[in-house]
């Protein structure tokens, strides 16, 4: 089988299709967490998301636009994106968003979004906290979002070392326990704004980062005209 990961997506239509696309053709579809927020089309996307089956885990903005946490955290652009989310999402939206599990086995992983010890919040950006969560999942591997940073850590004579992926690049899954994060599809902040993914062939082992063009101009247009932060809209096109 042929596998399509995706993470945070918020929000992000054409990012999503642009990534669908290339990724083609795939059997099924896992997703991170951060469905929503930031971008100007969260019901499009989880309309998507749904039609493709899709299976997955809630990350923070998603359990945030259902009001299933409170946002002192946020910082004022997150919060303002996730309150304007929360208003304009439909019935149907609300109800896929709430129903999404915060970890979920998929052998031979853990999906969750932050990290296996802390769904919600905790970011894996060094290989020390990766390391720190080798004890707080069962599976051989995890597969993780929120950093928005395509990212792989392996567990190599006791420690974890951290293998940056390019366009293309590939991780052959072995015994070695792997923490591998695809990076946002509709966010990227490595300061490369093509949106970020990653495909699981669960025959040959492997897993393998993809970077994709999209039209970042027409999210740009819509999240002005729906009166999102600049700071927000202006970011897309660094990748920061
Ligand atoms: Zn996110």
């Amino acid at each position: 089988m042929r596998i399509a990961v995706l993470s945070d997506i918020h929000g992000n239509l054409p990012a999503l299709e642009a990534v669908l696309d290339a990724l083609k053709p795939y059997d099924a579809l896992w997703q991170l967490g951060d469905v929503v927020g930031y971008g100007p089309q969260p019901n499009e996307v989880v309309a998507r998301l749904a039609q493709e089956n899709a299976t997955g885990v809630r990350g923070n903005h998603d359990a945030a636009a259902v009001g299933d946490l409170d946002t002192d955290s946020f910082n004022d652009d997150a919060r303002s994106a996730v309150e304007w989310t929360a208003s304009h999402i439909s019935r149907a939206t609300r109800d896929w968003l709430a129903a999404l599990p915060q970890r979920s086995i998929h052998l031979p992983f853990t999906l969750v979004h932050g990290s296996p010890r802390d769904p919600t919040w905790e970011y894996i950006f060094t290989s020390s906290i990766a390391r720190a969560n080798l004890s707080s999942f069962e599976t051989t591997h995890c597969l993780v979002g929120h950093t928005h940073i395509p990212i792989a850590y392996r567990e190599r004579d006791g420690r974890m070392e951290g293998l940056q992926p390019d366009d293309g690049a590939q991780l052959e899954l072995g015994e070695e326990r792997v923490i591998a994060n695809p990076g946002s599809v509709g966010q990227p902040r490595d300061g490369d704004p093509r949106a970020s993914a990653m495909l699981f062939d669960s025959e040959a082992g492997t897993l393998e980062w993809h970077r994709v063009e999209y039209p970042i101009g027409r999210v740009q247009k819509l999240m002005t005209e729906r009166k999102l932060p600049v700071r927000l809209v202006t970011r897309l096109a660094y990748g920061l």
